[in-house]
Order: C-alpha cells, then sequence, then structure tokens
C-alpha cells in the first residue's frame, strides 16, 4: 500500500513516510493508492474482537510497511481501559427505534479526537524509528477547541517529540480554554492567536510548507510534523470506528448483515464524515453519509450546489469545534470523486488560495449528492434540540452532536427514510456545560466547575475526572499573537534562532 499526494500522483510513499511528513511537500495531502476491501465474512469475525483487536485488523490493511508487532504495540497502547473509561472504546447508545448514538468521547479529553490522537503519537514515533529519521519531531496543530487537548494529552512527554497547539483566542469553549493552557509536559506549548480557526490553520500550514524553515529545522535535527486531520494518521484510526460499529450492530443483530445504515456527522473539517465514506468503500454497507453543519454552512452549500465559496460571514456559534470555513480533508474527497486528477485538485485548490471559490464539475456534483445528504442548524434550533432530547429521552448530548441529531430529523422528516441510523455523538456534554445547561432552561450565572455540579444533577451522567482535575491546575500559557507571529513563537519555543 502507497500513499500519493492529491496534488501530485506521481508521489509514492509508504505509510510510515505518508505519517512523519504529515503533508505533502507540494501541499497536497497524503491519499491511499487504493482503498482495501472489508468483506461480510470480515464483519462477522470483528464482532467477536476487542476494539483493538478491530483496530489491529484494519491498520494491517493500511500500514503495510509496518510489521504485526508494532502495529500490536501501537493498538494496545492506545485503546486500553487506562485511556478509555468504556471497554468497548467507541461507546454505541441506543437512542431510540433504529437510531443510535456512536460515542466517541470516552477519552482522555472527553472528544473524539482521542480516538485518532491517543495513537497517533505511537504510530508517529513507531513510523520515524522505522525510517530511522534521527530527527526530533516538532508537532504543530490548528485547534477550534478539541484537537489541541486530544494531541496535547497524546504527545505530552513522548520521548523524540514537541508539540505546539495554536488555538483562536475567542473562538473556544470555556472548559476547552482551561483544558489547554492547564497542560502539563515538558514538550508542550500552546498559544492564543489572534483571528479564527481558518487563520489559525493557514498559518499553520504556511509555516509546515515553507522549505526555508524547514531548511532551518533539518540543521538543528528537527522535522515538522502534523497531527491535524490532514495527517493520515489522523484519518485511519477514524475509518475504524465505523468498521467496528458495524461489526457491532450485525453481532447485537440490530441489523442483518449486509443491510445499510445512514451515518450522521457533526462536521467541520471533514474528517471524521470522510473516514465514513472510506468505510463504505472498503464495503461497509452505507446508504446516505449525512453532512451536518452549524451556522458555518459552507459544505452544506457545497453538497447541495456544487460550489464551494467561503467569502461569507464567519459565525461563532456554540458548537465551536465545527466553526470552520476551510474544510481541509474535502481535498481528498474531491481527489477520489474527480477520478483521482491531481491537475484538477490543483486548479480547484488554487481558485480556493486565490479567490476563496470554486465549482467542481457535473459528474462530481452527481456522485457528491448520490452519496451525501447536507443540512445545517443553527444555535437556536442546536439548543431546542438538546431539550427535545433531553425530555424524550432522557438523553444528554453536546452542542455538536446535537446539531447532527437536529439535521437527521430534517432528513428523517424530509425524505421518510428509515434506515437504521449512526450518529457521531463527538463530545461529551461537559466540555460545553454553559450551552448544554441553557439549552435546558438551567440558570448559567456560575463559574465552569460550578456549571459542571449542575449539569451532573441535570443529565445524571458521571462528570469525567479528567474535567473535574482541571479545578485546581495552574495556568502555564497565556501568551496571545497576532497570527503573522507563529512562525516567530515556534523558533522561540523551539530555541532557534532565525
Ligand atoms: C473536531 C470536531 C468536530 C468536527 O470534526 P471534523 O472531523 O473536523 O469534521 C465535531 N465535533 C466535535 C466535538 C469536534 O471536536
Amino acid at each position: 500500500m502507497f500513499y500519493k499526494s492529491t496534488r501530485n500522483s506521481s508521489v509514492n510513499v509508504t505509510s510510515a513516510q505518508a505519517i512523519t511528513q504529515g503533508i505533502s511537500k507540494d501541499g497536497g495531502l497524503f491519499v491511499p493508492s487504493e482503498l482495501p476491501a472489508v468483506t461480510m465474512k470480515d464483519i462477522k469475525e470483528l464482532g467477536d474482537m476487542t476494539y483493538a483487536q478491530r483496530a489491529f485488523f484494519v491498520f494491517s490493511k493500511f500500514l503495510t510497511d509496518f510489521k504485526p508487532d508494532e502495529i500490536r504495540y501501537c493498538v494496545d497502547s492506545a485503546y486500553n481501559d487506562k485511556n478509555f473509561d468504556t471497554d468497548s472504546i467507541a461507546e454505541l447508545a441506543h437512542l431510540f427505534d433504529g437510531t443510535y448514538m456512536l460515542e466517541l468521547w470516552h477519552g482522555p479529553t472527553c472528544a473524539f479526537k482521542d480516538m485518532a490522537l491517543q495513537i497517533l503519537p505511537y504510530l508517529l514515533t513507531t513510523s520515524a524509528k522505522k525510517l530511522d529519521l534521527g530527527k526530533k519531531i516538532v508537532i504543530l496543530v490548528a485547534t477550534s477547541g478539541d484537537t489541541g487537548k486530544a494531541a496535547l494529552e497524546g504527545f505530552k512527554d513522548v520521548p523524540g517529540t514537541e508539540i505546539m497547539v495554536f488555538y483562536p483566542e475567542d473562538g473556544v469553549s470555556a472548559m476547552q480554554k482551561k483544558q489547554m493552557t492547564t497542560q502539563e509536559g515538558a514538550n508542550v506549548g500552546v498559544c492564543a492567536i489572534k483571528g479564527n480557526f481558518d487563520d489559525a490553520q493557514n498559518g499553520v500550514k504556511a509555516i509546515f510548507t515553507d522549505t526555508a524553515i524547514a531548511d532551518t529545522l533539518a540543521a538543528n535535527g528537527m522535522q515538522f510534523s502534523s497531527a491535524n486531520s490532514i495527517n493520515w494518521g489522523r484519518l485511519a484510526p477514524q475509518i475504524i470506528y465505523y468498521i467496528s460499529t458495524y461489526a457491532q450492530l450485525v453481532k447485537d443483530q440490530a441489523v442483518d448483515i449486509g443491510e445499510p445504515i445512514n451515518i450522521v456527522v457533526p462536521t467541520g473539517n471533514f474528517g471524521n464524515i470522510l473516514a465514513a465514506y472510506y468505510a463504505k468503500k472498503m464495503g461497509v454497507p452505507v446508504n446516505k453519509l449525512i453532512c451536518a453543519s452549524n451556522s458555518n454552512n459552507v459544505l452544506t452549500d457545497f453538497i447541495n450546489t456544487g460550489v464551494y465559496d467561503r467569502n461569507r460571514q464567519f459565525f461563532t456559534t456554540i458548537s465551536p469545534s465545527m466553526d470552520i470555513l476551510i474544510s481541509s480533508n474535502l481535498e481528498r474527497l474531491l481527489y477520489h470523486l474527480c477520478g483521482e486528477n491531481d491537475e484538477t485538485i490543483r486548479e480547484w485548490f488554487g481558485k480556493l488560495a486565490k479567490e476563496g471559490r470554486y465549482e467542481v464539475s457535473d459528474e462530481v456534483k452527481k456522485v457528491l449528492s448520490e452519496e451525501f445528504y447536507a443540512g445545517c442548524c443553527d444555535d437556536v434550533q442546536t439548543k431546542e434540540c438538546i431539550k427535545v432530547i433531553y425530555d424524550k429521552y432522557s438523553y444528554t448530548c453536546d452542542t455538536h452532536t446535537a446539531v447532527a441529531v437536529k439535521v437527521y430529523q430534517d432528513y428523517k422528516a424530509a425524505t421518510g427514510d428509515d434506515t437504521v441510523t449512526v450518529i457521531a455523538s463527538t463530545a461529551s456534554p461537559y466540555k460545553f456545560s454553559g450551552s448544554v445547561l441553557s439549552a435546558l432552561g438551567v440558570d448559567t450565572d456560575a463559574d465552569e466547575f460550578a456549571l459542571v455540579d449542575k449539569l451532573a444533577d441535570a443529565s445524571k451522567l458521571p462528570v469525567p475526572a479528567s474535567l473535574a482535575a482541571l479545578k485546581d491546575k495552574d495556568i502555564r500559557f497565556s501568551k496571545t499573537v497576532d497570527k503573522a507571529d507563529m512562525k516567530a513563537y515556534v523558533f522561540e519555543s523551539l530555541g532557534i534562532k532565525e
């Protein structure tokens, strides 16, 4: 199995190379040259396995340059009961008739990003060892809130790595900010930027692809890599839980083997839903992939019209991890949909960079509308949905998950489709206690930790130990920089002179 760049099909690298580099030198994203198949016989067998064993099965197909022992070491180190508070790792909760919540937030930072970022440090350090790089790996992260913390937790004190996280000053929840600014570890750095997530992501991408900066790092025995979902090592672990979920549904006799399901994903950077698309292409029977957005509904418009236009107002919402106008992973999907034509991708993404807009071909529009349904909702509707789900099913969902539930309800009302449906639940409601409580009509005039207690009363859900512990932690990182000064922050943190 080799990996190509979406912007240069002649690039051919191993998974270890793709994972350590993070992004291709031409600015493209690494994609597998072909997709391995999962058969219904495999699905049956996976049903009787643990999550780590299921992960081993899937990784063996993608990381063909890894030895079986290396993959086993990675999956066992990540997917265990020390890191996750449920044996199933990805918990499937029954919400109502034929509708399941795939709770992906039982890891150490209470967001679905843990599913990939608990294993990425192992994949990355194993890859670096295999390639005999002999360089320190510097991880740069742009975060809309959850990736930053999950990456910091995954990489803290991992030998041979440094990690630096940039987050939008006013674009994360109080709990998310507290999680990041109190981060422990000797190899970590956290910095706010004056700007939004797209500014942070563009800044990080610009640093990554600047060859002069890369040369300076190399001269100092270092090399960049990425923990954002532009890294293939982030995406591959996300495919696993969709395959695992289908195997579980079959084992639990919730679906007959071969019976299709719908998958609903609250979407920002298009990583999570792209993983579901890959699972489908590998053989998981999927009817519709339902892409749910908040008021930053650039993807809703794109899937419905074929025109991607980021020239629009940016909204700061109560689902901040989806406040994104440039969805990086769409590039991977479009590469596959346009016949793996790197020239087409260069053209469209060149236009996006220059004019903030591109329009795909009619063939691509057709496939998009066959595979996907897209919808969006605003903060008022998100809150209404949290309240309805709470009142009807005694289930408390976070603000991101609620966007998905609402869009699914709209889909169901519009189509009458009663296919068994899995909704990706991407964060613990405790990460967004204020917004969730206000949706439930509870007074929120209190500090973040008093809100957590109130939410515990209302939801009857156990408070995650990692969030409760933040209360007594000191702030270690309080710096805010202009987006133009991100590079200077990186050099300063690494102790490098320009
Ligand atoms: C990151 C995140 C999302 C968006 O996921 P993408 O892979 O970027 O589309 C949705 N919900 C939560 C809670 C997140 O942290």
